[in-house]
Order: structure tokens, then sequence, then C-alpha cells
């Protein structure tokens, strides 16, 4: 028996040895691959940005070199705090329908919508405003994994990316504090962050998204915010339901290439450029979002389809 235990943890020693061996190796054909790239054939080397990979995997010291996070099998293992959607899966590739578990819901902050999800001037509005004063504090919608903090200073300003056991990814930004690390677990309820008004914000709001594989969904379809509740216990993704408003975002940027525009003359006003251009006052101020008392400037660009 002992002979046979020996054996066996020699084994074990072996096989982390080979795998140093190995990792080392890698590591040092990418060092030489790197400073005589011109004067070898190194086509069958790794990438040269492979490396820190090979130096994370010799720093590890745990048998399991597979981190298990939320709703892996979903992700197909890929988590990175690099991007909001690294998936890139075209919303046809996507299962037909997908059940939700909502049960154990928290509303992130309890407000009045002050923007819904969908269509606006110049880009597709993929999330759901909610009323705040700065400081207020915004929780987790459900348990999860912090997946992304971040900082875009002519986007969402500070924001926090939460993966959820059952499957949605959520988004919480202009944020005025963070207050959760990288990769931490948090409970349904759990205080995350501060509401605040940063990035391109035009007053204190939470803007909140809700994500199945990096598509966003209505979170409005999910939860109503009057009540603070989920509308039911399980959500069902369908393609057709879910993702329905990729179409308006496909129309709008059509729309977009064939935009017309027309330069203000003397004498103009908005019900002659309506008429010139074949079209009525109400689609012109709806174009170039105006009122229809707005006076116009001579040598003015208005957009007339
Ligand atoms: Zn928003």
């Amino acid at each position: 028996m002992g002979l046979i235990y020996y054996d066996w943890h020699i084994n074990i020693f072996n096989m982390h040895l080979f795998r140093n061996l190995f990792l080392l190796t890698l590591l040092f054909l990418n060092f030489i691959s790197g400073l005589n790239a011109q004067h070898f054939n190194t086509s069958f080397l790794p990438k040269k940005d492979t490396v820190n990979i090979y130096q994370e995997m010799l720093n590890d010291r745990s048998d399991d070199l597979m981190e298990n996070h939320p709703a892996d099998d979903i992700y197909n293992n890929i988590w990175t705090a690099n991007r909001l959607n690294p998936y890139k899966i075209p919303i046809d590739s996507l299962p037909d329908s997908v059940k939700i578990d909502c049960r154990f819901f928290n509303v992130p902050v309890p407000g009045i919508i002050t923007s819904d999800f969908g269509p606006r001037r110049y880009r597709y509005h993929y999330g759901t405003d909610l009323k705040v004063n700065i400081g207020d504090t915004v929780v987790a919608c459900f348990s999860g994994r912090i997946r992304i903090i971040d900082y875009e200073a002519r986007g969402y300003g500070h924001y926090v990316v939460i993966r959820h056991e059952n499957g949605l990814e959520s988004v919480y930004a202009h944020l005025s504090q963070v207050l959760v690390k990288l990769d931490q677990n948090v409970k349904s309820g759990e205080i995350i962050a501060l509401a605040g008004n940063t990035g391109r914000s035009t007053g204190p709001h939470l803007h909140f998204e809700t994500r199945y594989l990096g598509n966003a969904i209505n979170p409005a379809t999910i939860i109503n915010f009057y009540t603070g509740k989920v509308h039911s216990d399980t959500y069902l993704i369908t393609k057709k339901k879910s993702f329905y408003y990729q179409r308006d975002v496909a129309a709008a940027k059509k729309a977009q290439t064939k935009a017309k525009y027309y330069t203000v003359r003397k004498g103009d006003n908005l019900g002659s450029i309506a008429a010139r251009n074949g079209t009525s006052v109400k689609n012109l101020c709806r174009l170039n979002g105006i009122k229809e008392k707005k006076l116009l400037q001579l040598g003015q660009k208005l957009r007339v389809r």
C-alpha cells in the first residue's frame, strides 16, 4: 500500500513539473520569438500577446485552472472585465426561447422612469432611466458576481456590470461611487453603488440595462418599475418578443443613411419647407427634434428625410 501511495505522489509531482516545464518553455519561446522575430521562422509559436496567459497559469497554484463564474454554461466560460459584450452572438444564433428565473428580485432604485428603452434621435437607448438623487443607494437586482467596473467620460460615466446566476447581466450607469470590487459575489438587494450624474448625463439618474448574452432586453418587459416588482417569477426570453427592437435599430440605421437635408433660405418657414420637400411640419419637427414654433435661421440645415 505504502509503495502505491508513494508512486501516486511521484506521478502528481511529475505532472506539475511537466506542466510547469512546458509553460516555462512556451514563455521562453515567446520571449525569443519577440527578440528574433526576423531571424527565425516562428509561425509554430503562440502569438506574443498570449504570453500573459502562460504567466497566469504558472502563477496559478490550484489544480483547477478554470474558475467558475455565474452562468458559465450559457456564456461559454467567457468572463472579461474589458468589454460589455464580448460574446458577439447574433440574434439569429440565440436559442428560440429561454426561461429566466426572476424570483428573488430587488428593484435597483425605487424610482420613476424618466426615459424608456427605445429609439432616440441619434442612438438607440438600451436601458431604462430612473430618477434618483445623487448619493441614493443602488442595489443588485439579482444575486451574481461583479464582472465590470469602469468609467466612460462620454458614455456610462462610472458603471458596474453584474453577471447573474439566472443568466441575465445587468448594467448600472452614471454612478457617483462604486462600493463593490471586481469579481465580488453579491446578493440580490445588496448595495453596490451610489447613484449620480457622471458621464453623458444631463441630470441625476440611474441608467439601468438588462442583457442576455450581450443583447439588451427592455427592462420594463421584465420589471414593473412602478411597483418595484417583476411582472412574473419567470421571464421567457424569445427571439421575437425580446429582441423585436433590433428591427427598429436596423430600420433607423437605414433611414439615417438615406437622410436628406435642406438649407433654410429667405422667406422660408416650416410649412413651405415641408411642402417643397414633400413632407409634413410634424415630420420635420420629429426629424430635427424641434417644436413647430421654432424660429428658423438663414443658412440653417434641416433634415427633411
Ligand atoms: Zn439611459
